[in-house]
């Protein structure tokens, strides 16, 4: 594991959304791009509709452990209807 916060992680801006869908305290670089996190690990927890596709639940693994959203955006687009 490696959970080092160094250049590659930045603070969260207004309107960047966690993969939970909370808004993001912090930004970080992956390899799939910019991700945002809301520093709680509790994204499992909450079964919900997915805030960022049309699933009425969020994503798992096979382990049962939250996955991004394949339509996962840091900044969703906003106001534009369906
Ligand atoms: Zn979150
Ligand atoms: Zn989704």
């Amino acid at each position: 594991m490696n959970d080092s916060m160094d250049d590659r992680a930045r603070l969260g801006l207004p309107g960047e959304l966690c993969t939970c869908g909370r808004q993001a305290v912090w930004v970080f670089t992956t390899r799939f791009g910019l991700v945002g996190s809301c520093g709680i690990n509790d994204g499992g927890n909450d079964v919900g509709p997915c805030p960022f596709c049309s699933s009425p639940r969020k994503h798992f693994n096979a382990l049962g452990t939250p996955e991004r959203c394949p339509q996962y955006r840091l900044r969703p687009v906003t106001g534009g209807g369906r």
